[in-house]
């Protein structure tokens, strides 16, 4: 039986799971999209995880999307032999070198020294490393210890509020977009985006390399991000809330309103969006989560996002697979419960989509849901359009996509409630079409004999654009 979790799951992969036979049990445990993390690892890495994972999509007759995360502008400890204790109140000395040269601590990037000044605090390792900088003299930044903490390699860095002064896309992330461009990879993920042009920059790089089909998710985690969501939600085409530097760059009390003041106003703007980041952090080390953790991964999927993402967790975690067991029960059990959003478009995007067709059809459907027993709706659907704009209206039933272009099938399948399915109508709903419906939807999607679903979506035999017509239909009953 297909995986029917409405919720869609994402799992960052590492050293724990770099390999076929882990990546097959994180999909059969329930991930749908599986994320490549570029700040880890060279391309070669990644490009055997995505040779496994389309294997894996042959193997299961399934499609399953894939996230290339770009770096993007992160400061970096260099290389340190050992771990640094750090005591409160000592001074550190940093520059941008690549190994540590007698107490001068290394940083990979060159402008750092010009982008601190006196005062302004950094925070290293998400956080847990708090430093205050003293002066810069020579390039070397100086800076006093806060709190006591152990020094790791290759940590990230963050001077909170600074506008930093690297580009948006890094020498480093330039390869993976070539990589992206030229191999099966759905979704870029941008980090650090401050602002829409900084979209629309990647969007022509991948144009310059010929692809027009790879989708953008840009990752709020600045503030200057928070300031610009509604034009950076404009230019992309899914949105994460990426807590982890989002907590440290705007402080972390601030991170629960800005998640649900975002998650809204991708649902409205038919973006998905991703919730990411210390989700089910201490399952890294122990085999049952929190339960702020659990909380956590709940009301995230109340607020409405679409997904709900791993990262060290299945990345390098003890415990990768029973995260993800974790997260669909948590999942399964919220979308089961009476706070769930039901049936029902936000007010917001009714009033914004009033004139239109597709939210006419949305809430027709909607209100069936509710009122009928129907079992899925079926949506044939060419660009993806009716898929995801059924989507938001949350719906409580499936919306099984047959729509005919693959990368379009995975595209959609990370909305919430979105299952593509390879069924084609020809473009026609006729005696023949459905009969060949009613023996899919039996045999692989547990829908049953006298069942009805919901047939919608756009035939271009009816002459009229984008989602145009509405069909009951009783299963095995169409002589
Ligand atoms: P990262 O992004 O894991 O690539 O840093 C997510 C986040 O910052 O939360
Ligand atoms: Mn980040």
């Amino acid at each position: 039986m297909n995986n029917l979790t409405m919720t869609k799951i994402v799992a960052t992969l590492g050293p724990a799971t770099s390999n076929k036979n882990m990546i097959k049990k994180l999909f059969e445990a329930g991930v749908t999209m599986f994320r490549l993390n570029s700040s880890h690892g060279d391309v070669e890495i990644h490009k055997n995880n995505l040779t496994y994972i389309r294997e894996l999509e042959k193997e299961k007759k399934t499609l399953i999307p894939v996230l290339l995360d770009l770096q993007g502008p992160k400061i970096r400890i260099g290389n340190l032999d050992n771990p640094i204790e750090l005591k409160k109140g000592e001074i550190l000395k940093f520059r941008h070198q690549t190994e540590m040269t007698d107490d001068i601590i290394p940083v990979d990037y060159k402008g750092m020294a010009q982008d601190v000044t006196s005062g302004e605090k950094i925070m290293i390792d998400d956080g847990k490393i708090q430093l205050e900088v003293e002066k810069v003299e020579n390039e070397i930044i100086y800076a006093k210890v806060l709190t006591d903490g152990l020094l790791k390699q290759r940590k990230g860095i963050n001077i909170p509020g600074s506008q930093g002064s690297l580009d948006v896309l890094t020498a480093r992330d330039l390869k993976f977009v070539e990589f992206a461009a030229q191999n099966d990879i759905d979704y870029l993920g941008l980090s650090f985006v401050r602002k829409a042009s900084d979209v629309i920059k990647l969007r022509e790089l991948l144009k310059e390399h010929g692809n027009e089909t790879t989708k953008i998710i840009s990752k709020i985690e600045k503030p200057q991000a928070v300031e610009n969501i509604d034009s950076i939600i404009e230019v992309s085409d899914g949105i994460m809330v990426a807590r982890g530097d989002l907590g440290i760059e705007i402080s972390t009390e601030k991170v629960p309103i800005v998640q649900k003041t975002i998650i809204r106003k991708a649902n409205i703007n038919r973006k998905v969006v991703i919730v990411a980041t210390q989700m089910l952090e201490s399952m890294i080390e122990n085999p049952i989560p929190t339960r702020a953790e659990t909380s956590d991964v709940a009301n995230a999927i109340l607020d409405g996002t679409d997904a709900i993402m791993l990262s060290g967790e299945t990345a390098a975690g003890a415990y990768p697979i029973e995260s993800v067991t974790m997260m669909k029960k948590i999942a399964d059990t919220v979308e089961e419960s009476p706070f769930m959003r039901k049936n029902k478009f936000p007010r917001k995007m009714i009033e914004a989509e009033k004139d239109s067709q597709a939210m006419a059809i949305g809430m027709s459907i909607a209100d069936m849901a509710k009122k009928m027993p129907i079992k899925a709706v079926i949506a044939l659907t060419g660009s993806g359009f009716t898929a995801s704009f059924l989507s938001e209206g949350r719906l409580s039933v499936p919306i099984f996509a047959c729509c005919p272009r693959k990368e379009i099938c995975r595209d959609i399948k990370l909305y919430r409630g979105v299952f593509p399915i390879a069924l084609d109508f020809n473009g026609k709903i006729d005696k023949k079409s459905l009969k060949k419906a009613d023996k899919f939807l039996t045999k692989y999607m547990g829908v049953k004999e006298g069942d009805a679903v919901v047939i919608t979506g756009s035939v271009p035999e009816l002459l009229v654009g984008g989602t145009n017509f509405i069909k009951i239909h009783v299963v095995g009953l169409t002589d």
